[in-house]
């Protein structure tokens, strides 16, 4: 497995959530945004953020995610990979921030899509 696919398989086991998925977002051969899907925020204000749009803040924004490449991997329970196609929503967001590709897991490997 690829080096930042495997950082977001490690995020990924760290997600508080029933989809377990991590994400790392890399720029000029750097890792500069990781996180995990979790719950954000306290008292009646928590909601859940997914990975890649945490790993997207993280990153700090268009400056630092422009031209990059968002790496998503799911993890299962057995810590096999499991499919991660990012969803409109994210999507979306990587668009904005003009994030070059995207690297996500399927059940049978890596697969990549450019944004
Ligand atoms: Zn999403």
């Amino acid at each position: 497995m690829r080096r930042f696919a495997k950082m977001a398989a490690d995020a990924a086991l760290q997600s508080e959530l029933q989809f377990t998925h991590g994400a790392v977002v890399v720029r000029n051969g750097k890792a500069v945004g990781r996180a995990a899907c979790n719950r954000y925020g306290k008292g009646g204000w928590e909601h859940s953020v997914h990975a890649e749009v945490a790993a997207l803040r993280e990153a700090g924004g268009r400056r630092s995610s422009s031209g990059g490449t968002l790496y998503v991997v799911r993890v299962g329970k057995d810590g096999s990979l499991r499919e991660s196609h990012p969803c409109p929503w994210c999507l979306g967001r990587m668009r904005q921030l003009n994030v070059h590709k995207c690297i996500y897991s399927t059940n049978d490997g890596l697969r990549c899509i450019k944004i």
